[in-house]
């Protein structure tokens, strides 16, 4: 027996490791079998009442106060009774600085780069619109205060990105980067087993086509995941990303797409009410 075995032999009979710890410590973790195993048990809910609200870019930030202010109100009038991780779009700039970026022949990882600053840009702008309410905008490297933040001011404003930056996936089609905000603010949502899931943007909520493109779109109030694909729609309201990361979700199994230009819909969907389109992985 190697002293590797030999160790492992004796923290087991020692009851340090649990069977699946034995098979980690010494298995391969590229091996199917044993990763199966590694989903057995709940997995924990770290900030059950908060919701992750992300406020689009294009769809909300980029229309100006008369898109931005009403939102804000209706957000503050929910602090004393929601808790909320709220994220912000890029919206236009990114678009463009994408175009341009594509144009000087950059990767997508740099052009995740720069998304991320954009909706930074936007974070920055709802933080300083909130900042009399004591709402802090937080980075990454500060969602480990996160929970105090929470606690004591109801809200914190993140910037939406996934902050891979250079690390992020190369698309299947193209070069824009697959994981943007919709995916940022989802994965947030996840990890954290948070009550909800809520894409403030500027339509209904899904349709059969875009609506902005086709009158004739039909509005969908309730669909799976797998309808949707089954559908195979040539454009979707939100990332196709984040209906890819559904199919595997641990805790946040469904998502919501709410109209924030019409008042009181962000209320009625932190209040848990079926407004928009909601989009389940069951
Ligand atoms: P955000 O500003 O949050 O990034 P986007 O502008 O990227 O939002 O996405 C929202 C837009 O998606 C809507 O304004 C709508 O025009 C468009 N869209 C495309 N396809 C659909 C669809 N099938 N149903 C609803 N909206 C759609
Ligand atoms: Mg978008």
């Amino acid at each position: 027996m190697s002293s590797e075995a030999k160790l492992i032999e004796s923290m087991k009979t020692n009851d340090i490791l649990t069977d699946l710890g034995a098979k980690l410590v010494s298995g391969s973790l590229t091996d199917n079998a044993l990763l199966e195993e590694t989903s057995k048990g709940p997995i924990v809910s770290i900030l059950p009442d908060a919701n992750v609200v992300k406020i689009g870019g294009q769809s909300m930030i980029d229309r100006g106060r008369k898109a931005v202010f009403p939102i804000m109100d209706e957000v503050v009038a929910n602090l004393e009774s929601h808790k909320m991780i709220i994220g912000t779009g890029a919206g236009t700039r990114a678009r463009h600085a994408y175009s341009v970026g594509i144009d000087l022949g950059l990767p997508t990882g740099v052009l995740s780069v720069l998304g991320t600053f954009v909706s930074m840009q936007n974070a920055r702008m709802l933080h300083y619109l909130l900042a009399r309410h004591g709402i802090p905008f937080i980075e990454p490297i500060q969602f480990p205060q996160l929970p105090l933040y929470l606690m004591e001011r109801k809200a914190v404003i993140f910037f939406g990105m996934p902050p891979y930056t250079f690390w992020q996936q190369n698309p299947a089609a193209g070069r824009i980067p697959p994981h943007r905000t919709d995916t940022g603010s989802y994965l947030v949502s996840e990890v954290f087993g948070a009550k909800s899931m809520i894409y403030v943007k500027d339509e209904k909520g899904l349709y059969t086509a875009d609506p902005k493109k086709d009158r004739s779109a039909k509005f969908i109030p309730r669909i799976t995941v797998q309808e949707l694909r089954d559908m195979d729609l040539q454009d979707v309201v939100v990332e196709r990303a984040v209906l890819d990361l559904m199919e595997n979700a641990e805790s946040r199994r469904s998502i919501q797409i709410i109209n924030g230009l019409e008042k009181g819909n962000l209320t009625r969907a932190l209040n848990g009410e079926e407004v928009g389109t909601i989009i389940t992985a069951d």
